[in-house]
């Protein structure tokens, strides 16, 4: 391995294999190769007497093919490539935190690469590897070089190799540089997807097997591998008669020792399952993500219709869908379209009800609650009734995949995704992203449900804590609150701010007379009076306190505030609400005492309530049933009487 092209390996693709596979140095070529093949490796770490001794990779079982040797008699140690001729790697990269070593005695790590052949050992003295210039036939191997090597690669394939390779399910080719033929094993020809002995032996033919988006690789892998004499390794896909692609993994080297006609020769494995499953699982883990991050988006919303918009959007594009839908079930199980994300070309659905049973209908009901959604290929292989087809042809539907969205165990509505410019396979992933897109929007249903009602009973508790129990009109906070703000909004708009203080003439002896409940009936009465008396928006009616009431008027001057204290007075008393034992009137009655300020230049809010409340004394003073407004001289000097 050529350190150039461990770095930029080691820097693109290199990963720990965290799961090597382990054989015993006595095992057989045959036995080891099968059993990589049933790990999916490339690679075995081979373990003498409970210690690591050598490596043996593809590239080895490459060589020992070329060699012929009897794969099913010859042990594994002989064709490895033993622990002591690695070397530790200048630029090698440090231990990795975390990782514990796989063996207490033996510290290291095997790091494979992106195509998980083996690159290399990483040890506390840093990555181990092959040197440039390894001698790559050992000692042992060398006596097998005098007496076979010309001969093994002008022979034909040794039965017992064949047989040996077929249990292995490896493929073996053999190259000769010089006259062009090249000479495949009855394996490596199934793994094209020949028939034994089909193949010309051309290296024109052979390309015509491989897939036209790998030939241009392959062709340069081989070349570099001729022009520098060193190992090469490839994948690629080859098409099969029967339309199956298959991928291969080819290893191998160039055999010229000078005297010889160069050979280009190696090992072909079927790695299609592995790749399967390593797409499947890089799609999986995307996909994951993906709905992971919708489902967060998703539950970070609060109110229903962001939530549900969110939906419909990240599933389309996701899926790639021409329509994604939300209908709301009714009681009745009518379905109401209240979301769409739908594809220009069709007819949007977005309002329309549905009494369709196609996607709500009894039939399937029991189906959605239990929580299970439906997938339609095509609509046309359901044996529909004709209305039935009719509308899903209106709205151009071919294909749908149905999730119900199920808020608390109760049905609340549907996910659906349509395909309309053709008939779809959904693909098992994409009704589980639904199933699971589905789950999160139930939940984040249930939460914005949650989340209203809790805004609700805030509100609510608002209100409460500013109004007053008895009468509903604001307490005295609310009061003190709002003439605060008021009297800064008049301060900054430069108008005037009134206040009417209104009591109710002789109350004691009401209660007395009539007991409290009508006498609290009698405040509410009142209330309601005010409350209709102060028309303008800006006007707030409040309950001072006992039976008596303050009326705050913005943008609203004394005279102003005297006009409306006179017509409350006046509609109380058109009321003739009785009170026999009133000094005043037999009827109850109301006194007034109404104060202005400029808030902009006059005086605080404090003073101007004591303006009014002066007012109402004086209104109390001269007879009660009376309205009087701050400024007037008062005829006796001295302080309000006690309520
Ligand atoms: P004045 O004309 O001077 O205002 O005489 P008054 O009797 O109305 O005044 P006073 O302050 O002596 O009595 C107020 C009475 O209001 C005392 C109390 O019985 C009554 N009152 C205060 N709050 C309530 C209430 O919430 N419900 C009822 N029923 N009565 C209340
Ligand atoms: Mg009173
Ligand atoms: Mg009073």
């Amino acid at each position: 391995m050529l350190e150039n092209d461990l770095v930029s390996a080691a820097a693109l693709t290199a990963t720990i294999d965290s799961s090597p596979l382990s054989v015993e140095a006595e095992d057989t070529l045959q036995r080891v190769i099968k059993a990589m093949g049933q790990a999916a490796k490339t690679y075995a770490l081979v373990y003498r007497s409970g210690a690591l001794s050598g490596v043996f990779s593809y590239d080895n079982a490459a060589q020992a093919a070329t060699y012929q040797v009897n794969f099913s008699q010859t042990s594994v140690a002989l064709w490895m490539t033993p622990i002591d001729w690695l070397r530790p790697l200048n630029t090698s990269p440090p231990w990795p935190q975390g990782f514990s070593r796989l063996h207490p005695e033996q510290p290291y790590l095997p790091v494979v690469d992106q195509a998980h052949h083996w690159l290399g050992l990483l040890t506390p003295n840093g990555f181990c590897t092959l040197p440039d210039d390894a001698e790559m036939v050992s000692s042992g191997r060398a006596e097998l070089t005098a007496c076979h090597y010309a001969a093994a690669l002008f022979q034909q394939q040794q039965e017992r190799l064949a047989l040996a390779l077929q249990g292995a399910q490896m493929g073996t080719w053999d190259w000769d540089l010089a006259q062009g033929t090249i000479v495949i094993s009855d394996e490596q020809e199934r793994l094209l997807g020949l028939a034994p002995g089909e193949f010309d032996g051309s290296y024109d033919t052979l390309f015509t097997y491989l897939h036209k988006d790998d030939q241009a690789a392959i062709h340069q892998a081989l070349q570099r591998s001729i022009q520098l004499k060193q190992r090469y390794g490839v994948e690629f896909r080859v098409l099969h008669r029967d339309g199956q692609t298959r991928w291969l993994s080819a290893r191998g080297q160039v055999f010229d020792d000078g005297e010889h006609a160069p050979r280009l020769a190696g090992v072909t494995l079927d790695v299609s399952d592995q790749k399967r499953a390593e797409a499947e699982i890089k799609l999986q883990s995307q996909r994951e993500r993906l709905v992971a991050e919708i489902a967060q988006r998703i539950r970070h919303l609060l109110d229903l219709d962001s939530i549900l918009a969110q939906t419909v959007t990240s599933v389309q594009a996701f899926i790639e869908a021409d329509r994604v839908i939300v209908i709301q079930c009714g009681a009745d199980m009518s379905g109401e379209v209240i979301q769409e994300s739908c594809a220009e070309a069709y007819p949007p659905m977005l309002g329309w009800s549905l009494r369709d049973p196609w996607s709500v209908g009894e039939k399937f009901l029991a189906h959605y609650r239990a929580g299970r959604g439906l997938a339609v290929e095509n609509i046309y292989t359901q044996n529909l009734p004709p209305s039935q087809l009719a509308f899903l042809e209106y709205f151009q539907i071919q294909a749908e995949i149905v999730v119900p969205l199920l808020e608390d165990q109760t049905l609340w509505g549907l996910l659906i995704a349509h395909q309309c410019r053709s008939p779809r396979a959904w693909r098992t992933p994409d009704v589980r992203l639904l199933q699971n897109l589905a789950t999160q929007v139930g939940i984040a249903i249930q939460q914005a449900k949650m989340h209203r009602e809790l805004t609700l009973a805030n509100q609510r508790l608002k209100r409460m804590a500013y109004l007053d129990g008895l009468t509903q009109v604001a307490n005295r906070r609310r009061f003190e609150q709002y003439l605060d703000r008021e009297w800064r909004r008049m301060s900054r708009e430069n108008g005037p701010l009134s206040l009417i203080m209104a009591d109710i003439d002789s109350f004691k002896g009401f209660n007395d007379r009539y007991g409290h409940q009508a006498g609290d009936n009698c405040l509410r009465l009142v209330a309601r009076l005010l409350t209709r008396a102060a028309k303008r928006p800006g006007d707030l009616v409040a309950r001072y306190g006992g039976e008596e009431f303050v009326l705050v008027l913005p943008n609203t001057d004394l005279k102003g505030a005297e006009t409306v204290a006179e017509d409350i007075r006046l509609l109380v008393r058109s009321h003739r609400i009785a009170h026999e034992g009133s000094a005043v009137a037999k009827i109850v009655t109301m006194s007034f005492g109404v104060a202005s300020a400029l808030p902009a230049s006059d005086g605080s809010p404090a003073q101007l309530v004591k303006r009014a409340d002066d007012a109402l004394y004086s209104a109390k003073h001269q007879g009660r049933d009376q309205v009087r407004v701050d400024g007037e001289r008062l005829p006796i000097q001295g302080g309000r009487e006690a309520d």
